[in-house]
């Protein structure tokens, strides 16, 4: 059987390596240039492969293709393989097939790095045999070909689940639904919250199905379908019978017969979304069986992510900190309104549709001023520059000429808030590069 993979990037040589310790007949194409690491692993594993094109004869016949989630569907081989009826699945599909571990899912808008990477956390620190994956680090196929573990805890986006059909999560989780990607969706909130919902397609009775209830879209979408599984909200607005809330300055978490509370205060990271993840975090592990004890002290020692609030510098009391991950709106909105000093605010890259007068609120409340980072800031000053004065709204073209401008603005006591809720893509080659520049221009103030 003849197994072509599409895309030579961490997912696709994952899947690549693990059809070959199968025994397939295994071919790779790229129709970009595959780095010089990946290609290095493919010769290791011998497998042939092609990159700057797909040839037509060596993929259309394939038996089964795994697609690549950064490969629209409209790609043209893609397309060619739909029309003469090839079966396309995702990575993680194909790799679901050969794991009996359990497996722990984490999708959404927004958190899922965050949930994903506090779980890994959980499991680790309560003595279980965990692999970390899916769109963090090593990819779920690559573990499942050259490791064994008794978990894996993925992050998974919604590429990967729409060529997704029997996968199964023993633990499926969504963070969130906010308009993001909506592009690849044909610009419609349902279709993309549909996909995100393959998550929990294929829940049996014995599994969990771990959600936000305080989230709009997945309310409404719960009520389209039927979920099979244990459903466990988190919220923050009521009280629930099973799942985690809050009561005072505590958590609540409720899971079958048990009630235990974490105090705010001991969480590691701060903001009210992080409170969110930590209760999904915390519900995947009690669901898991983990302590009590186990959760409150992992939640406590748990260490912020890089470009995710990460706090860089304080240069005479002006805290600099780095949220580059924020890339939508929502994001920008959940770092603002966690700030309790004054905001320079650094804003802007390559907009996704943004819709700013979300933030109106919070920006009139925390932002003293604002620094634009991108190419094309004409509408960030338009929704902003009312706000803020126009002498208090900058232009650069650089992370180093937008914390110059920053520190020109800031006072002791301040923030600097890296986190532009658009991607890096017009002056940055993403946004862990961006993330990084910022850093080094702090560093060099
Ligand atoms: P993802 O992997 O889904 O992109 P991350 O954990 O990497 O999520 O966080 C991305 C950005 O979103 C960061 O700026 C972070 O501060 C913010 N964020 C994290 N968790 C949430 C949440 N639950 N709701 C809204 N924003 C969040």
């Amino acid at each position: 059987m003849r197994i072509v993979v599409l895309g030579g990037a961490e997912s696709g040589v994952g899947a690549a390596v693990l059809a070959k310790v199968k025994g397939f007949d295994v071919f790779l194409s790229d129709n970009g240039t595959i780095k010089d690491e990946y290609q290095q692993t493919l010769r290791q594993w011998e497998i042939p492969f092609e990159q700057g094109g797909h040839t037509p004869e060596r993929v259309l016949n394939a038996d089964e293709v795994v697609k690549s989630p950064g490969i629209p569907a409209t790609a043209p081989m893609v397309k060619a393989l739909h029309a003469q009826g090839t079966h396309i699945i995702s990575e993680i599909e194909f790799a679901a097939r050969y794991d009996s571990a359990k497996k722990i899912c984490v999708t959404g808008s927004n958190g899922k790095t965050t949930t994903t990477s506090l779980i890994y956390h959980l499991f680790r620190e309560a003595g279980l045999d965990a692999g970390l994956g899916g769109n963090i680090g090593k990819s779920y196929a690559m573990q499942v070909a050259t490791e064994k573990h008794d978990y894996y805890v993925l992050e998974i986006s919604s590429f990967q689940l729409d060529d997704a059909y029997d996968f199964r999560p023993d633990i499926a989780i969504i963070t969130n639904i906010t308009p993001d990607h909506l592009d690849r969706y044909d610009h419609k909130i349902e279709n993309y919250a549909r996909a995100k919902f393959r998550i929990a397609r294929n829940l049996r009775p014995e599994d969990c199905f771990i959600f936000d209830s305080d989230d709009a879209i997945t309310i409404a979408q719960l009520d389209e379908i039927v979920i099979k599984a244990k459903m466990l909200p988190f919220t923050q607005e009521k009280e629930v019978p099973q799942g985690a809330f809050l009561r005072d300055d505590k958590i609540v978490l409720r899971y079958e017969q048990d009630e235990t509370e974490i105090f705010l205060q001991e969480l590691a990271l701060g903001g009210r979304h992080n409170i969110y993840n930590s209760m999904a975090a915390a519900l995947a592990a009690k669901a898991s069986g983990i302590s009590n004890e186990v959760i409150r002290s992992s939640l406590r020692t748990f260490s912020p992510i890089e470009h995710r609030l990460e706090p860089v510098l304080s240069i005479g009391d002006i805290l600099y900190i780095n949220d580059s991950k924020a890339t939508n709106i929502d994001a920008a909105w959940y770092a603002l309104e966690c700030q309790t000093r004054p905001v320079v605010w650094i804003v802007g890259g390559t907009d996704k549709g943004n819709d700013y007068s979300i933030l109106d609120k919070v920006v009139r409340q925390r932002v003293k001023a604002i620094v634009c980072l991108g190419v094309d800031n004409a509408k960030i000053h338009a929704a902003f520059e009312k706000i803020v004065g126009s002498d208090k709204i900058v232009d650069t073209r650089s992370a180093a000429q937008a914390v110059q401008a920053a520190a020109r603005f800031a006072e002791a006591g301040d923030v600097v808030l890296l986190s532009p809720c658009c991607a890096s893509f017009d002056l940055f080659k993403n946004y862990e590069d961006r993330g990084r520049q910022f850093k080094e221009a702090v560093r060099h103030l």
